[in-house]
């Protein structure tokens, strides 16, 4: 019983009405090259090391018999506006996997034009490439929901591409990656048919969803606990978000997993300094619309519409609208109890609160390095001496914080001070907490930028070495030449266009 789909193979970038996915052939690359490959995710598939003809499956040469390759069809708001059909422009899939751990699917990404292409090229380049090999191993291993990577292969393809900066068309290296997740539906999948009024897709699309990764749910209602479900996953996702300091940079409608993972990673970024307003995406100013600080209140926001879309299979609308209503609470309950890990409480009260809320007040002022700060906060005692705390955190301030600063930083840790007087677990056990909560190694942007810039000159050594460090970003040692404030040259680099971020 399968969705209705256009098997013809033709890509012309089209609108494919009644049409849940267009089949879509790699195209061939020249000269495939493996660059990276996480052994983690191969166990998890129970997969060898890839061998020649491997390589070729992962480069869109080859096609075993299994396969049958698609792009999916979507829709979504971006940013903040209606944007019709869109769909897999750059992503093929290849098809399903089945191991110990569950039901995969494995896509390509730049592997070619798909019937969703529309003016473009359906390649991804060397370094935005890299970018999502990197970081979604390097989530995954932060403990964030997030799609994975497998594998990445340069093409020895040049691609076309507009080098916003200089305003001159550049030729880049190519590169393809294979993503794999248990679905890669997003909530556009659910807005393409609800907005081409398709009910019995879009109610079939629906039950196919719940039973294959929600089959604990059943009966009448199981449309609205499933979106129960999903507000909750994208709530805790944001909650993580938070935590580790990642901005995700374009939480189109299309972008957001219907299973709550982190997915398409584009101009994402962490954040170094401590700054709600930060941006990667150069596109997205000047309203900042992705900004770290916005990004729970956007996700609210395409539930929103993900809920008008869902609303097509309701009768009544208040439970539906209860549900999406349940993300604010749910949110901050969760946000509390985050905080307090990272703080190393032992429970979050009121007074708590009222604690983290000055965190973020002062922390927003001064503007630290987000991720060496908490770290730095594990080391603080009820017993540390005030006279030592502004050489304490020195090498985490991008600046020297001014005297009223100064004061409010000072009165911020006397009070953790004395609030860690009152844990009921000793202070070991609560850094320990910490530690393993706020993360030690990042995948800084300018981490990222030295590693590309060595690849496109032939040099891996700094790729690989990133990718063993993202293996374990809790630990308390190691890389310890990675745990360092963004360099002044990257300062000077910030935002997009000079610091390698999408197509
Ligand atoms: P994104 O902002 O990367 O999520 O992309 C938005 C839409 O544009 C998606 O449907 C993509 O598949 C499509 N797209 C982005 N880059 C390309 C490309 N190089 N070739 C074809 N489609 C693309
Ligand atoms: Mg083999
Ligand atoms: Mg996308």
């Amino acid at each position: 019983d399968r969705f209705p789909g256009d098997d013809s193979g033709d890509r012309t970038p089209r609108q494919t009405p009644g049409m849940l996915y267009s089949k879509a052939e790699p195209t061939p690359v020249p000269q495939p090259r493996l660059i990276g490959w996480s052994e983690e995710l191969a166990k998890d598939l129970d997969l060898d090391a890839p061998d020649e003809e491997d390589v070729k499956i992962l480069a869109g040469n080859k096609l075993t018999e299994s396969m049958y390759p698609y792009a999916s069809s979507y829709a979504g708001h971006q940013f903040g506006t209606w944007a019709g059909q869109l769909g897999d422009g750059r992503a093929i899939n290849l098809g399903e996997l089945t191991s110990k751990k569950g039901i995969f699917e494995l896509q390509l990404k730049g592997a070619g034009p798909t019937a969703y292409s529309r003016r473009a090229d359906g390649r991804a380049v060397l370094r935005s490439s890299v970018r999502e090999f990197l970081i979604s191993e390097a989530m995954f291993h932060l403990g964030v929901p997030t799609t994975r990577a497998l594998s990445l292969v340069a093409t020895g393809e040049k691609v076309l591409r507009d080098m916003f900066y200089d305003g001159h068309p550049e030729y880049e290296p190519g590169a393809i990656v294979s993503r794999v997740a248990p679905s890669f539906l997003r909530f556009g999948n659910f807005e393409l048919l609800a907005a081409q009024r398709d009910l019995p897709n879009l109610e079939k699309l629906a039950h196919w969803t719940i039973d294959r990764h929600h089959p604990h749910l059943s009966g009448e209602n199981k449309i609205l606990e499933w979106f129960k479900e999903i507000v909750q996953k994208t709530a805790f996702l944001m909650v993580e978000w938070q935590r580790v300091g990642f901005v995700h940079g374009v939480m189109n409608t299309d972008n957001m997993s219907i299973l709550g993972l982190t997915i398409d990673y584009g101009p994402f970024s962490f954040m170094d300094n401590y700054d709600h307003q930060f941006t990667p995406n150069t596109t997205d100013l000047p309203g900042r619309r992705y900004a770290f600080g916005n990004q729970p209140s956007v996700a609210y926001w395409n539930l929103g519409k993900l809920a008008n879309a869902l609303s097509l299979l309701f009768e009544d609308l208040e439970p539906l609208e209860e549900a999406l209503n349940s993300y604010e609470a749910t949110f901050w309950n969760a946000y509390y109890g985050m905080m307090g890990k990272k703080l190393g409480l032992d429970r979050v009260n009121k007074e708590d609160k009222e604690l983290i809320s000055e965190f973020e007040k002062v922390l927003s002022e001064i503007q630290p390095d987000m991720t060496l700060f908490y770290r730095k906060l594990a080391e603080i005692s009820s017993e540390t001496d005030e006279n030592v705390v502004f050489e304490l955190f020195d090498p985490v301030f991008y600046r020297e914080p001014d005297p009223s600063e100064k004061a409010d930083f000072l009165s911020l840790i006397h009070k953790y001070k004395n609030r860690l007087r009152k844990n009921s677990i000793d202070r070991n056990t609560s850094a320990a907490i910490m530690n393993r909560n706020n993360p030690r190694i990042i995948l800084r942007n300018y981490l990222l930028h030295q590693a590309i810039d060595e690849l496109e000159n032939g040099n891996q050594q700094f790729f690989n070495r990133l990718q063993e460090a993202m293996k374990s970003p809790y630990a308390n040692e190691g890389f310890d030449d990675l745990v360092k404030k963004r360099p002044e040259w990257a300062e000077k680099k910030a935002g997009c266009s000079m610091l390698s971020c999408s197509s």
